[in-house]
Order: structure tokens, then sequence, then C-alpha cells
């Protein structure tokens, strides 16, 4: 198994407290980028044995921010309605297949940064993010984890009002605002779970339960999420996959994030992500 995490723009691997930049434990320089490790995660394993059992460090975790397990990733897709308490509190139907949208990958930032508010009905979704480590096309469901180099905990954060104006509704630009995407705190391997497909998550809002939920409980599962996205785009590495919410949202409490509010999100076996919220910039008015 590995963490990874991303510190000034470099992959490093967590051990526990410490960290360890890739380059010093592996002695390849281009595993610095994290784009190309999470396309040669199988060489990682044995990397991050041989890290944990020497006292190498590069520093220590809490001394650092980190950025975004993927910062640049070419594709963000994510999946609306996967949950069925979710699509029930909504009041919509459960999607024939998988409810796919775009995050503009521009919206991606670490487990700790700061939520610029873009008006007063900016909702929380607490996700499992799937981080895709090879090209991928036409893969069948039973081999879909094969494509995966791991997996982090996301904030689907979304504008409600953008998300839902105009007919039909476009969901991409409200959930797309500069932080709607933190992502972390680390890219952890898929051998480090006893079952893949029952990973519990969570998030408060100011240290109130909003949400709380298991993968077991998605709809479109995430093997099947892979081959569909597959049937028709094709995958690369580092391309993250918000894989839906659990109920639980603001929008079907009527309660919504505010400035000064801290989201805090959890996932079992990848930690937590802590973000604060300030007033930000809305959309530009304008009239047809
Ligand atoms: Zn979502």
């Amino acid at each position: 198994m590995f963490r990874l995490i991303t510190i000034a723009g470099r992959t490093a691997f967590e051990i526990g407290e410490r960290y360890v930049d890739i380059a010093t434990a592996t002695s390849d320089a281009s595993l610095s980028d994290p784009l190309v490790a999470v396309s040669r995660v199988d060489e990682l394993h044995d990397a991050y044995a041989a890290a944990v059992a020497s006292d190498m460090t590069t520093g220590l975790v809490r001394d650092v921010t980190l950025d975004a397990p993927v910062p640049t990733p070419r594709q963000v897709f994510g999946i609306g309605l996967n949950y069925r308490e979710h699509a029930r509190e909504t009041g919509a139907e459960l999607p024939p297949a998988p409810l796919t949208f775009t995050k503009y990958p521009s919206c991606i930032t670490g487990p700790t940064s700061q939520i610029p508010l873009s008006g007063d009905r900016v909702d929380w979704e607490v996700e499992l993010v799937v981080v895709i480590g090879r090209t991928t096309r036409h893969i069948p469901v039973a081999s879909a984890w094969d494509c995966v180099a791991g997996v982090t905990l996301g904030q689907d954060i979304s504008d409600r009002t953008v998300q839902r104006t105009g007919v039909p509704p476009q969901f991409g630009l409200g959930k797309s605002f500069e932080n709607y995407g933190p992502t972390g705190p680390a890219l952890v391997s898929l051998d480090a779970f006893s079952d893949l497909n029952n990973i519990a998550l969570r998030c408060e809002v100011d240290g109130v339960e909003m949400q709380s939920s298991t993968t077991a409980d998605l709809i479109f599962d995430v093997p099947t999420v892979i081959a569909y996205l597959s049937s028709i785009v094709t995958l690369y590495p580092g391309d993250l996959i918000f894989t839906g919410t659990p109920s639980g949202v603001g929008a079907a409490r009527g309660e919504f994030l505010r400035p000064g509010s801290v989201l805090t999100s959890w996932a079992e076996g990848i930690g937590e992500l802590r973000n604060p919220c300030v007033t930000g910039r809305g959309p530009l008015a304008v009239s047809n």
C-alpha cells in the first residue's frame, strides 16, 4: 500500500506524521510530478514499504500545507444523484445511467483551502473521489478497479443558484468556482481498504454532522461508473471522478455555507478535509 500527498507541487509519501519526497525515496525525479506518479503506481508499493522501513524523512506533515493529491487533472467528472436517499431528498427520479457533469479542473484545490462563497446558497457534498491511473477506454465493469491509481476524499461544493440557472440547467459552472473542489488529504492505494465498495464518509459544518453514509449505498458503484464513462470518453491518468454525495445536503435542509463556517469532511482510511468559508464573488450579472 501507499499514501501519496502533494507538497508545493511535488509528490511525497505520507508515512504517519512524516513525509518523504518521492524523488528522494525512489531516486527517480520524474515521479515528483503527481500526474506521473499516479500513472506508475505499480512501482510505488515496494518503494513505499522501503521508505516506511527506513528513517528517511523530508519533514513533518503538520509543518506543511498540502496541495490536492492531483492538483492539475486533465478531466474531472461528477456523478449526480448517485445515492438513493440523496435522490429522494432532492425529489428527483433515480437516474437511468450515471448522471454525469463536469467540474472544471481549475476548481481543484487542497484539503485545507479556504472556500470563497459565491453567494448565499452554496452547499456541501462530501464524496469519494476516484483517481484514474492509466489511459482507459471501454473497460469492463469486472476489471474497472484495475485502471484506478487510488482514492481520495473530495467536496463537490455547489452554488445551487448558479447550478439551477436556465432550462435545461447546466451544472458545470455552479460547481466550479474557485476552490469548489477541495480534495485530499492523501491519495490512498486500493489495497489499503478491506472493502472497496463500503467506505464510510461524513461531513460536518461547524461541528454539526450533516452527512454520514458509506459507498455501499451508491446506486451506480465505482466500477459501473468507470466502465460507463470509459464507454464514451477516454480516461487519462490523474483524471478525477467525484462519485456522488449521500443525503444531508444543505439544499434539502434549507441551510447553506456562510462566511466563517468551517466545513469538515472525513472518509474512512483516507483522512480529513478542513475548509474554512470566506466571502467570495458571485457570477457577473448578464441579460439576454
Ligand atoms: Zn456531487
